[in-house]
């Protein structure tokens, strides 16, 4: 069962908004429950939990949550106590620790406790990101321009129900085309070591030899189910993203 941690208040960067930040304590899910693409999605949920980007429900603007400068932590609300928690505190000298809670909860000021939580972000938002920062590192450029090649192919996923995640591309083919070269780029330049990824950039832009040639270079024992689909993939000059079939084995055709 996956259990959350006590939600963290940060403030937003843009508009010092507070806002409250979702935190997983521990995480359960059944592994053969969640579906995995050839670009590195997965279905395993908690989008808003996971990325390293939320949008402020206040100003409407994205932001890094490591940017955002973090208030404090919200406890949960302790119960209302009742005339026998009264009684009881007062004979123990407050042993379950109930009117210390009670009095922490109220010291809380109430801009804290009505946080909005921050909201899951969308492509305008990582469009935002790439175009209007000035100096993106090259390790968020590398996010963002992974999240927007993501987001350029789920048209192409569907749900286990057969649904497309979405009915048309959101994202025009050149900028798809544009942005996976520059991703291939920061590849190339070292900022993102990555052999797999690069190997399905490179088979998604249809340059089959080089994406079969990075495979080459990854140890055999460090070869994924996720690598093997691919140089699959690779062999039959398939470009599009793909479900991964973890339930079946590939053998390398080399
Ligand atoms: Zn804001």
């Amino acid at each position: 069962m996956t259990r959350f941690a006590a939600p963290k208040i940060i403030a937003c960067p843009t508009c010092k908004g507070y806002l409250h930040q979702l935190r997983i304590a521990t995480f359960h899910c059944n592994p053969s429950a969640v579906r995995y693409w050839t670009d590195g999605v997965h279905s395993s949920g908690f989008e808003v939990i996971k990325s390293p980007l939320l949008h402020c429900p206040e100003c409407a603007t994205p932001f890094w949550k490591n940017d955002a400068k973090v208030i404090g932590e919200l406890p949960d609300e302790p119960r209302k106590m009742d005339w026998f928690d009264i009684i009881y505190a007062k004979l123990t000298g407050d042993k379950e620790r109930k009117f210390a809670a009670q009095r922490h909860w109220e010291s809380i000021p109430e801009e804290i406790k009505s946080a909005n939580p921050g909201k899951p972000t969308n492509i305008g938002d990582w469009l935002t990101i790439l175009y209007g920062s000035a100096g993106l590192s090259p390790e968020r450029e590398s996010i963002t321009r992974r999240k927007l090649w993501q987001e350029g192919n789920n048209h192409l996923r569907l749900r286990s129900d057969g649904t497309p995640w979405v009915d048309s591309p959101k994202l025009a083919n050149d900028f798809v085309k544009q942005n996976m070269l520059a991703l291939l780029h920061l590849h190339e330049r070292n900022f993102v070591n990555d052999p797999i990824e690069k190997a399905e950039i490179l088979r998604q832009l249809g340059r089959f030899d080089e994406a079969r040639g990075v495979l080459e270079t990854i140890r055999s024992d460090h070869l994924t189910m996720m690598a093997s689909q691919i140089r699959m993939l690779i062999d039959v000059t398939s470009s599009e993203v793909q479900l991964v079939n973890y339930g079946e084995t590939y053998t390398n055709s080399k």
